[in-house]
């Protein structure tokens, strides 16, 4: 299962000095409040991926 998707998303969306995401600004120049919807959705995808992991070493 690959990852790196989430993780080059949280690399670059980080919280600004005003609170806003920088990597929306950057990438965008679009203002968005951090957590942005990318950071959420790669949170929850590596979430759900180590709850899998989780379940699959118990079983
Ligand atoms: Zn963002």
């Amino acid at each position: 299962m690959k990852n790196d998707q989430e993780h080059a998303i949280l690399a670059v969306h980080g919280r600004g000095l005003d609170g806003m995401c920088a990597g929306c600004r950057a990438w965008w120049s679009r203002l968005a409040p951090y957590p942005c919807w990318q950071v959420e959705w790669a949170t929850s995808r590596q979430a759900r991926t180590s709850v899998a992991r989780f379940l699959g070493g118990v079983r």
